[in-house]
């Protein structure tokens, strides 16, 4: 990997046996997008782990990971926010996240929407926080082998954050740009990336 890029080894659906395996060449920071699958592994890997929670989250399962995790990357929603932020304080950690923009041409996609993370900058809603620090912007290309969309995409992603930062010039320590799988990865690098999520190149196919 290039400088100033890191690897989120997505772990997902894969044994605590394959994710050692990746532990015990170097690989620390692990990616899952299943709140039980992610709280059933934290105890049966060593604890530098940093895990990353990268998937849809429901409200109803946050107030677990609080404190477990070492970044969110997929916040969608305003209410998720504000709800991590309430759980973060209540039991007295801060917690990092990634705002997750959609720009996909896909429907089943989440995420906020550009313009939303514009209105969320220029309202300066971070500044209501207590306990969370955005750390960035998170976002997917569509899954397409059109690799122009894909390109587009990734720029369209990147300078989604480089606005919110035009917006925000204060916002401090914004400067996580996660994007790029086992797929488009190069892709996104080229495009700015500095935390990549691969999964099946590094643990082969999912048996879901
Ligand atoms: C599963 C997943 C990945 C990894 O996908 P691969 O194609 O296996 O590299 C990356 N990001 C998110 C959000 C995922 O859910």
């Amino acid at each position: 990997m290039p400088e100033g890029v890191e690897i989120v080894a997505v772990s997902k659906f894969h044994p605590v046996e394959q994710l050692m395996e990746a532990y015990n060449a170097g690989q620390r920071i692990f990616g899952e997008n299943r709140q039980q699958e992610l709280l059933a592994k934290i105890p049966q890997m060593p604890a530098d782990v940093r895990w990353h929670f990268i998937g849809h989250l429901q409200t109803n399962k946050v107030r677990p990971l609080i404190g477990k995790v070492a970044m969110i990357e997929s916040i969608d929603s305003q209410r998720l926010l504000d709800l991590i932020d309430h759980e973060s304080e209540k039991a007295g950690v801060v917690s990092r996240v990634l705002l997750q923009v959609h720009v996909a041409q896909e429907e089943t996609k989440f995420g906020f929407l550009p313009e939303e993370l514009y209105d969320f900058m220029r309202e300066r809603r971070f500044e209501a926080l207590k306990a969370t620090h955005i750390c960035g912007i998170m976002g997917m290309a569509t899954n397409t082998d059109d690799t122009e969309r894909v390109k587009a995409d990734f720029q369209a992603i990147a300078e989604c954050k480089r606005r919110c930062l035009e917006i925000a010039p204060d916002l401090e320590g914004f400067d996580v740009l996660s994007m790029g799988m086992s797929d488009d990865y190069p892709l996104a690098i080229a495009e700015g990336s500095t935390l990549v999520r691969i999964g099946t190149l590094i643990f082969g196919p999912r048996q879901y």
